[in-house]
């Protein structure tokens, strides 16, 4: 059975758990973000009446939804945060491979809002071309 190797670390670098804990601080906890109970019911609802992945559907494949994600990234924003019109449900890889990668181009200006949902043109280019 393989077991996960073994990483180099600097005797003096922070550890997994430690980096994890810095990165909280620095953007707030997922609860201060306002991932509460609250938000964890509402996402299930959604999932539970979205429940097959519409990105991953419309290229032909089967997959079951995992996360609610948020299209336009409410970064604190709690109106957005909660607006329906803003949620799509996905998969995994959609939200955690996809999604990343098309927020970072929104950013650095490369594409535009509406390019966020998984159902775009752009995305399902991306998401085509990374299941090569
Ligand atoms: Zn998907």
């Amino acid at each position: 059975m393989p077991t996960m190797p073994n990483t180099f670390r600097a005797p003096h670098a922070p550890s997994r758990s430690e980096q994890v804990k810095e990165y909280d601080k620095r953007r707030g906890s997922s609860r201060e973000r306002g991932y509460t109970t609250k938000w964890d019911k509402a996402s299930r609802a959604f999932l539970g009446k979205h429940r097959i992945c519409l990105a991953c559907e419309l290229a032909g494949f089967d997959q079951r939804t995992e996360v609610t994600d948020h299209i336009v990234p409410h970064k604190g924003d709690k109106a957005l945060f909660w607006d329906r019109t803003n949620w799509q449900a996905c998969c995994r890889w959609h939200h955690d491979v996809v999604k990343q990668m098309l927020e970072r181009e929104y950013l650095a200006g490369a594409i535009s809002r509406s390019d966020l949902s998984l159902t775009s043109r752009v995305a399902l280019d991306l998401a085509a071309r990374l299941r090569v």
